[in-house]
Parts: C-alpha cells; sequence; structure tokens
C-alpha cells in the first residue's frame, strides 16, 4: 500500500503516520526527516544539501526526488509506504508517479484553522525534561509548573498566534492546488481530523480500504 498524507501543521499527521505504519507493518517517509538524515549522515547528497540551506536557498525537487528514489528501495519499504511531507506543490505530485508508481490514495487530514490555533497556541513544553501540556486539555497539575520535574513550562516561540496563522496561510496556499490535483484523479479522500484520535485513525484505514 502506498499513499500520500497530507495535513496542515497540528493537525495530528505524525501522530497517525506512526500508527498507519504499525497497523500496516509499512514505512513512514517524511521528507523532513529525509533531509536532516541525509545531512546527520553527511552522504554526498546531505553536503550538498547543506551547502544550499546554508546559503539561504531551498532544497529543489529534483534533489528531494532524487532521495525519496533511494528511500523507497530500503527494505521497510517492501509492502508500501506513507509519504508525508510530500508532494508539496503540484509540478512534484506530477512528478511523483515517475518515482513510486500509481498511488492507493491521497489522505487529507482536515481541521479548521481556528482548532488548530487553539492546539498550538495552548501548548506548554518543559524545557528540562521534555513533557508536553495543553493549557486546557491536558494542564499540568500546578499552572506553569512542570508535573513531573517541576521546571518552569514555556511556550515555543513558533505556537504564538501570528506565526501559527502565517503558516496556515502558507499551508492553504500551496496545498489547495496540490488537494485539488489529487480531486481530479480520485485519489482524494477527506478525513475530519478534529475528533479522538483514535476515531480519526479508523475513518482512514476505512476510507484505505474502500
Ligand atoms: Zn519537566
Amino acid at each position: 500500500m502506498k499513499f500520500v498524507l497530507i495535513g496542515c501543521p497540528g493537525a495530528g499527521k505524525g501522530t497517525q503516520a506512526k500508527k498507519l505504519s504499525k497497523h500496516y507493518d509499512i514505512a513512514h517517509i517524511s521528507t523532513g526527516d529525509l533531509l536532516r538524515d541525509q545531512i546527520a549522515r553527511k552522504t554526498e547528497l546531505g553536503v550538498e544539501i547543506s551547502k544550499i540551506m546554508e546559503e539561504g536557498g531551498l532544497v529543489s525537487d529534483e534533489i528531494v526526488a532524487r532521495m525519496l528514489k533511494g528511500r523507497i528501495q530500503e527494505a521497510d519499504c517492501k509492502n508500501g509506504y506513507i509519504l508525508d511531507g510530500y508532494p508539496r506543490n503540484v509540478p512534484q505530485a506530477q512528478g511523483l508517479e515517475d518515482i513510486v508508481g500509481k498511488l492507493d490514495k491521497v489522505i487529507c487530514i482536515d481541521v479548521e484553522d481556528s482548532k488548530i490555533i487553539d492546539r498550538m497556541t495552548g501548548r506548554r513544553g518543559c524545557p528540562k525534561c521534555g513533557s508536553m501540556y495543553h493549557v486546557r486539555y491536558n494542564p499540568p497539575k500546578i499552572e506553569g509548573v512542570c508535573d513531573n520535574c517541576g521546571e518552569k513550562l514555556i511556550q515555543r516561540k513558533d505556537d504564538n498566534e501570528e506565526t501559527v496563522k502565517n503558516r496556515l496561510d502558507v499551508y492553504h496556499k500551496t496545498t489547495a492546488p496540490v488537494i485539488d490535483f489529487y480531486k481530479e484523479k480520485g485519489l482524494l479522500a477527506t478525513i475530519v481530523g478534529s475528533g479522538e484520535i483514535e476515531d480519526i485513525f479508523s475513518d482512514i484505514v476505512k476510507a484505505l480500504e474502500e
């Protein structure tokens, strides 16, 4: 099984990808992780990528495609894979079939912007032990203090309303054409992503097995 997972930042894509990868025994391929991995292992491509990033450039579609081609040859992809974070634009979507063949489905996890803003701006983390909280949905016993280690909780800089709104705007602008592209191909299944993790998971499984 091969499918693409689309969803805005904060939609719970990572959580679902992890569960789906286990459920179907398929690989979870995140292009962001792939880039970081190439850089960390200092491969030939990794060196090329770090240079581009240091110069403030964008990693080209061609490089990402090359990386993806290599990744899907690996053993854990024999039953298939989930593509997460790719394709990001229509040219990438058009080129994808040449790399992976025919996709089984494109799953879009859809969550209203207001819910995403609520989720992300309420997040608080512990800088010492890494525990995560939410001011409303998962508050610590004492406001602003980590249950686990007593450290003062902090809000990540990126989790302020303005930054989250900007990221959502960029997401909608770039992803809407990709969604339309797959809708026209009859591959798109849109899943409401605002409920419980388990319910969203079973909705995705249902859509994949339709
Ligand atoms: Zn802590």
